[in-house]
């Protein structure tokens, strides 16, 4: 087991998105080769994905700032 310390919670959070909700909750399509694309404005980060089967996006808005 590791443990990175040093990753920022972004990166954690990202990595959490990019493993745990490629799975698409209106067709259940996994989107494994898919990845959330990340927008930010320098206060948040918007992710956002987009099912490559039904087309359902999905988003989650993340505050920078916060820890
Ligand atoms: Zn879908």
């Amino acid at each position: 087991m590791t443990t990175e310390h040093s990753r920022s919670a972004l990166e954690r959070l990202r990595e959490y998105y990019d493993h745990e909700e490629l799975i698409c909750p209106e067709c259940g399509y996994e989107d494994a080769d898919g990845s959330w694309q990340s927008e930010t404005d320098g206060d948040v980060v918007e992710y956002h994905h987009e099912c490559p089967q039904c087309g359902a996006v999905r988003s989650h808005t993340l505050n920078v700032h916060e820890d």
